[in-house]
């Protein structure tokens, strides 16, 4: 399922926000406060990670987490932060660790990713993933309630612009990246994108100081 090169996209520097009430403490163990509004979840230092932004107008996640599991505790630190639904779901990938637990936000969540990113889906789909995963535990079984493969509602080509509430997404297709279909996405009102096709796994696509650690010197 994983191929060589890995995608790392992190955010840095400055954002004037709003302040939330929540600290990234408060999420839960892996969550880190990028900026105000602006959170990543990052289980540990193997598990491909999860983002969200807040704005006025509704939130928006880049990519739906690793696992059912992780991607429920991050419903649930979403839900601490803010009560506005999730607007939008950006895929920077079509693997099943970024992919795999749509079901989890949409609805109300629309999925979005760059064209080709249903078809390479459904290449990869495994119809045993959640047999296999259940398998795990009952929290994880559980967590699986509800699962089937959710396929972007939208698919862009080449450049997307959102404009959600106070905040502007841009959305760049990567070609030949790392998987069938991959986005970049950049804010450019809170600091500047940075896309890093490497071989580090894609552990982080925003750390905690807004850089990227460790995938520089592989590319
Ligand atoms: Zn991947």
């Amino acid at each position: 399922m994983l191929a060589k090169l890995k995608l790392v996209i992190s955010f840095a520097v400055v954002t004037v926000g709003i302040a939330y009430a929540a600290r990234a403490q408060d999420l839960g163990p892996g969550f880190h406060k990028i900026k105000d509004g602006i959170y990543t979840f990052a289980p540990d230092q193997l598990t491909t990670t999860c983002s969200f932004v807040v704005t006025e107008a509704g939130v928006v996640m880049i990519d739906a987490c690793n696992s059912p599991l992780d991607s429920r505790r991050m419903a649930d630190a979403i839900k601490k932060v803010t009560d506005k639904p999730i607007m939008f779901l950006i895929d920077t990938e079509t693997h099943s660790d970024h992919t795999g637990n749509h079901f989890i936000f949409s609805p109300p969540a629309t999925v979005i990713n760059a064209q080709g990113a249903a078809d390479g889906m459904k290449k990869e789909y495994n119809p045993k993933r959640a047999e296999t995963l259940a398998a795990k535990s009952p929290e994880m079984r559980q967590a699986l309630k509800g699962e089937k493969m959710i396929p972007p509602h939208i698919e862009y080509k080449d450049r997307m612009t959102i404009n959600l509430g106070e905040r502007t997404f841009k959305l760049i297709y990567l070609k030949n990246a790392h998987s069938f279909a991959d986005t970049a996405v950049w804010m450019p009102r809170t600091g500047t994108v940075r896309v890093i096709g490497s071989q580090c796994a894609h552990v982080y696509q925003f750390t905690p100081n807004g850089g990227v650690t460790g995938c520089h010197r592989q590319l």
